[in-house]
């Protein structure tokens, strides 16, 4: 397939497997459409035009998320874009602090790739924490995702400044408002 049918094949796919799931803002937003903002964040921000990535970047909760496995990514999309997805996909049988620790312990290890993906997850979800939030969550709870997001983003830095820069300028918004 060539990239730009790859790229549009993985979107279609993606929202298919998400299409049950909802972000956890109080508008309840369609989950695909996280994907879909890493994906455009990495091409208008980030300026990166490598399509492995940007697929990717659609892909990268369907294993997580949804009943999607390795295998068919690997069938479908091939071996490079399913390494990245594996990359970035936490081990569900873990607790979840575990897993959240494991983030912070593996991200500057990660591929160049993978940390693309890292990035621009963070980002976006950092960006949700400011302008919709998950409905519960108190200040101190989404002070706390943004410092664990912090140290996530320390271990790829060196990758991408305008994405490392995007984020810093979320993160200090973010205190900000999260300490009044
Ligand atoms: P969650 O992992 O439960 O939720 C954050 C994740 O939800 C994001 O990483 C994102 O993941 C997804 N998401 C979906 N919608 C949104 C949205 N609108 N805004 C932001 N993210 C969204 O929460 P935590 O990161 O806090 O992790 C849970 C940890 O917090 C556990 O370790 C637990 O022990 C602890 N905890 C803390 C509490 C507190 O009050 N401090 C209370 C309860 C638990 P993705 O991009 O993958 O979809
Ligand atoms: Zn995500």
């Amino acid at each position: 397939m060539q990239p730009l049918t790859t790229l549009l094949d993985a979107l279609h796919f993606a929202a298919d497997q998400h299409r049950d799931q909802r972000r956890k803002d109080v508008g309840a937003t369609p989950y695909i459409n996280h994907c879909i903002a890493l994906a455009e964040l990495l091409v208008r921000v980030g300026q990166v035009d490598d399509p492995v990535v940007i697929t990717a970047a659609i892909l990268h909760d369907t294993v997580e998320d949804t009943t999607t496995t390795f295998e068919q990514l690997e069938a479908r999309y091939g071996l490079e874009i399913t390494a990245v997805v594996r990359e970035v996909t936490d081990d569900k049988t873990l607790p979840k602090d575990v897993r959240k620790q494991l983030q912070v312990e593996h991200a500057a290890h990660a591929s160049t790739r993978a940390k693309l993906v890292k990035l621009a997850d963070k980002i976006c979800n950092v960006e949700d924490v400011i302008t919709s939030p998950p409905a519960d969550w108190p200040l101190e709870r989404r002070r706390e995702y943004l410092t664990w997001s912090g140290k996530v983003v320390d271990g790829c830095r060196g990758t991408n400044a305008a994405l490392e820069a995007r984020f810093d300028v979320l993160f200090a918004e973010g205190m900000a408002q999260f300490a009044a």
